[in-house]
Parts: structure tokens; sequence; C-alpha cells
């Protein structure tokens, strides 16, 4: 069966036609600046050219339209018709507490992802208009949600309370949620079966570092704890965002700087991280390691900055789960930075971690990277959302 995911935004929408016999991507591609000015999309059929087409895209209907299009059309398309889509799977990013797993999509899942809105006010609008749009183009198709918080939702209770009145949560679900729950996911399974040992028996972290970077810790095939919270914002210092400070932090730079609640969070999510910490030169890792060899000093702080982080994070699950049996790194700077996993891993003697530097120096494959004598295993393993959603989708319908 075919199934067709896809990973709505506010302006953007990226979409997979994935095979589920074989798993393989039959088709991919994005749709960029839908609503604004110089919209297009780019597809690239399995085995074909890639293809941009400046076209106007008003609405996310328009954009959808636009990728069936070119799945089905004669000259690019990779389906006849419609009919060949059996399913398609989306990304939702909150599910709140309602949703511990994937779900069909009917009117009331989608009442229930509205409510969420709230707690996801950037993302959660964006990913209900790609489904609306969706079952507008596709009547009949089931369609699935699959939720970025569902992996988290076993987590204690201990691990999910803010230190706040109670009352915040009874009243508003404060607490933490967590996300990049389907990476954690795909990758804490896909480690284990690449060892050869059921998930079931191992205790796993799994850090996944990308733009947005979380570390999650995973007790027998469970999620036990995570570093993002309420928001995306929480945890590691991530591209631009600057993960955990002192709340405190929030009041004084308002104050000094005399700017708005809206302002600082602005600061926060966008301004902050490596961008923020090596004095604007870049929130992308191959900017940063080319200023750390080069010797710049905002980009060695920003980079041991990063990696001190994560390793503070391995410690604490560590902590949290009574041990540790394999750490994994995933995400475009977990599964291609050596360098970062160097550095994390420089601080982990404790665990026995002694690190394969020929291994480590691989790309774009489950890889163990620590040596046959380390204490604690480590691996890299490539993440693969949409495949993970994909999967998910296929086992509802
Ligand atoms: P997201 O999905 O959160 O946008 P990704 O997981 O795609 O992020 O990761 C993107 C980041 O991966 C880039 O910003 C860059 O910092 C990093 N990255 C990609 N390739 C490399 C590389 N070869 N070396 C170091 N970092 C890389």
């Amino acid at each position: 069966m075919n199934i067709l995911v896809i990973n709505c935004g506010s302006s953007s929408l990226k979409f997979q036609l994935i095979d589920s016999g074989s798993e393989q991507c039959v088709a991919k591609g994005l749709c960029e600046r839908i609503g604004i000015d110089g919209s297009q999309i780019v597809y690239t059929p399995a085995g074909g050219e890639k293809e941009i087409h400046v076209t106007p895209m008003p609405d996310h209907t328009e954009a959808i339209r636009l990728v069936l299009e070119a799945l089905t059309n004669d000259r690019t398309g990779v389906v006849k018709s419609l009919k060949e889509i059996g399913a398609v799977g989306h990304r939702v990013v909150h599910g709140g507490e309602k949703f511990a797993r994937s779900v069909v999509i009917d009117d009331e899942v989608l009442e229930a992802i509205e409510a969420c809105n709230d707690l996801a006010p950037l993302h959660n609008p964006a990913n209900l208009i790609g489904i609306n749009a969706c079952r507008k183009l596709m009547p009949g198709t089931p369609m699935v949600a699959v939720f970025d918080t569902a992996f988290h939702q076993t987590m204690p209770r201990e691990a999910y309370m803010y230190g706040l009145p109670v009352e915040y949560y009874e009243k508003y679900r404060i607490r933490r949620y967590g996300f990049h729950g389907t990476s954690h996911s795909y990758v804490s399974k896909r480690a284990a079966e690449v060892l050869g040992v059921p998930c079931e028996s191992l205790k796993t972290i799994v850090c996944h570092l990308g733009n947005g970077a979380s570390v999650s810790a995973v007790k027998n095939g469970k999620c036990v704890d995570t570093s993002m919270g309420l928001t995306p914002l929480e945890g590691l210092i991530m591209g631009t965002r600057s993960g955990d400070i002192d709340p405190a932090i929030l009041e004084f730079l308002a104050h000094k700087e005399n700017r708005s609640i809206d302002e600082i969070m602005g600061i926060l999510n966008k301004k902050s991280g490596v961008l923020g910490l090596s004095n604007n030169l870049s929130s992308d890792f191959r900017d940063l390691e080319d200023g750390y060899h080069r010797g710049d000093a905002y980009a060695v702080c920003a980079m041991k900055t990063f990696a001190y982080r994560v390793a503070k994070y391995i410690g604490a699950y560590t902590a949290a789960m009574n041990g540790v049996d394999l750490i994994c790194f995933t995400a475009g700077v977990g599964e291609n930075s050596p360098l970062v996993r160097t550095m994390v891993c420089e601080y982990l003697g404790y665990l026995g971690i002694a690190l394969d530097q020929e291994a480590n120096e691989k790309r774009g494959q489950d890889i163990l990277i620590s040596t046959p004598d380390s204490r604690t295993r480590v691996m890299v393993i490539p993440t693969n959302e949409e495949l993970a959603i994909a999967r998910e989708t296929v086992g509802l319908v």
C-alpha cells in the first residue's frame, strides 16, 4: 500500500509517498512559501531528477492539490491515480494528554486536536489545516494522526510535573510533554533491532540533535523522561533556542532591555542557542565546526556549551534509569558530526565508554561507534520519521 506522509507547517509542507511493502520512498518533496509570494513546489520521484516549480499557492488546499497532481501526472507521476494512495499519515505536533498513540482521524479526533491548539499555537493549527485540505481533496481515503508527544506519554508523574502550584496543572495541563517522539521511538527500537536484542531489555538514551534537539530516556521500550517540556523550548541548547535557563532571566531581561514578554520569547526561540552563543556566526553546525577549527572563540564556546549540556542530560537520565546500556545519536547533527559525538562522549568515561574513531567517522548508516570492550554501547541511528509515520498509519488502517 502507498502511504502519503504529510508534515504541514504554517507556510510549508513536506511530503513523502512510501510503499509500505518495501518501506521505500516512492517520491518526496516540499511546498514552500504557501500563502506568500514566490511559492514553489520541489518534487523528486525516487531515482528521478529533482524538479522545482514556482507557482502560486494561496493556501494549503492548493499546495496539496499540486502535490497530488505531481504524484499522479503522466510525466513525473509515480502512481496512476489517487486510488493507489491507500492512506495518509499526518504528523501532528501536540496531542496533549489525550493522545498516547496514533489515531484514525474523524470529526471527534479533529476536535480533540483543536483543543490542544493552546499548547502548540504555532504548530497544531497548521497541522489541522493540512488534515482538512487532504480530507477535502481525498474524501474516503483514511487519514491517521501521528503525534510528536505520544511516545512520551508513558513518563511517570514525577518526570512530567513541574515545581509549580498544582492548580496550574489541573486547570491548564501545564506539564512536561516532550517532542520528537516519533524519532525517539523509531531510533530506540531500531537500535535494539540492529543489536539483535529486545528493546524491552534495554536502558537507552536517545540524543536527537538537529536544529531542534532533545534527549530521552527509554527504559524497557518505554519513555521515562525527555528534555523538551510543555513546549519545544526546554532542555538542550539548540540551533536558535535557549533550552534550559533560569526562569528569572525573563523578568531581568524584560526590565533591562525594556522588552515585552512576546519579544523576550522571540529572543529565546529565535536568537539564542548556538546562534546566540556564537555571536550570530550561525545556527548551523557545519559553520560552527569551521569556526571551531579556525579557533573562533565564540564558535568554540557554542560547541563546548552545547556538548556539555547533552552530556549533563545523559548523566541525569542514567540516574533516572539507574543505569544505561546504550546511547544513540540521531538527526542532522547527531548523525553527521563525529566531532560533536566525540565532545559529548569525552564526558562519559564514568560509563566506561570508548569510541571506535574509525566507525565514528562513517555516515548514513546504522552503526555501533563504541569499541567492543566499551561498557556502555554507543550507536548512530539515522532517524526516519516519515517511515515511522507510514508504519503507524498502515498499522491503523
Ligand atoms: P530539523 O529537522 O530540526 O530542522 P535536522 O535534523 O535536519 O534539523 O538537522 C539540521 C542540522 O544538522 C543543521 O542545522 C546542521 O547544523 C546539522 N548538520 C547537517 N549536516 C551536517 C554535517 N555534515 N556536519 C555537521 N552538522 C550537520
